[in-house]
């Protein structure tokens, strides 16, 4: 498989990492960029929010390789944009491989088996740090890290930075920092002002320029089975992911 592979990472859940992926990757998409998002939480909130059908082969048995990858590609409303699903089998996963060895690389491995070409392959991490977030960051080339802006964000990010660390030094030494973004900002928390300051204090330019506020048509298009762009066009959530997007594809 061709393509810059992208890992969403954060073991907090509800920091926006699936929200962020798919309209990441629709705007990416729509600017003409061919686009893969990979479904790894075994929530299978990416596959229901592109109207995916989650009942058929997906990430799971991509992993256990009774799929190949390219068999479980589907594609979605979106131009450009396609999808490998996950459903709660993808659980299964998590205590199968444990036993494997070189049980952090069947991702990647999957990734090398295919023939596919893409622009960008999005990884959608569940909320940990388990073996599942571990193969998605073995198999990737740059992780993106989504942050809610609250005081508890950072608490969490030193640990995610450990982990990464760990991956670079053992498992996969090209993997690196891609981007962090804030994601449901509310302008008028004085709290999400200072978690703002103190982030791009500290990693400088490896924070977006570009702040996801808190839009309430972006919770709602996954109900649509649509990304934003084809949801509403104009809301605050839709532009701000379009920007996003643009230095996305400026940047990797
Ligand atoms: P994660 O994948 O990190 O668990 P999600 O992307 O699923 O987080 O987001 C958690 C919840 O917050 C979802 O219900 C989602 O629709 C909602 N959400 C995400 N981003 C925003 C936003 N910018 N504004 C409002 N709601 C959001
Ligand atoms: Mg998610």
């Amino acid at each position: 498989m061709s393509g810059k592979i992208i890992a969403y990472a954060n073991q907090k859940g509800g920091v926006g990492k699936t929200t962020s992926a798919v309209n990441i990757g629709a705007y990416v998409a729509e600017a003409g960029k061919k686009v893969l998002l990979v479904d790894f939480d075994p929530q299978g909130n990416l596959s229901s929010s592109v109207g995916a059908d989650k009942e058929r082969s997906g990430a799971y048995d991509v992993l256990m390789g009774t799929s190949p990858l390219d068999e479980t590609v589907q594609e979605t409303t979106v131009r450009n944009l396609f999808v490998v699903p996950s459903n709660i089998d993808l659980t299964g996963a998590n205590v199968e491989l444990i036993e494997e060895k070189d049980r952090e690389f069947f991702l990647r491995n999957a990734f090398a088996a295919s023939k596919l070409e893409f622009d960008y392959i999005f990884i959608d991490c569940p909320p940990s740090l388990g073996l599942l977030t571990l193969n998605g960051l073995t198999a990737a080339s740059h992780v993106f890290i989504p942050l809610q802006c609250e005081y508890f964000a950072l608490e969490g990010l030193s640990l995610l930075l450990q982990s990464i660390r760990r991956v670079q030094k053992s498992l996969n030494p090209k993997l690196g920092i891609g981007g962090i973004f804030f994601t449901m900002y509310d302008s008028r928390t004085k709290l999400a002002n200072e978690v703002v300051q103190e982030v791009a204090g500290y990693f400088k330019e490896k924070v977006f320029k570009t702040i996801i506020p808190r839009n309430v048509r972006l919770s709602e298009a996954p109900s649509h089975g649509v990304p934003i762009n084809q949801y509403d066009t104009s809301c605050i959530g839709a532009k701000s992911y379009q920007k996003l997007a643009q230095e996305v594809i400026h940047r990797v």
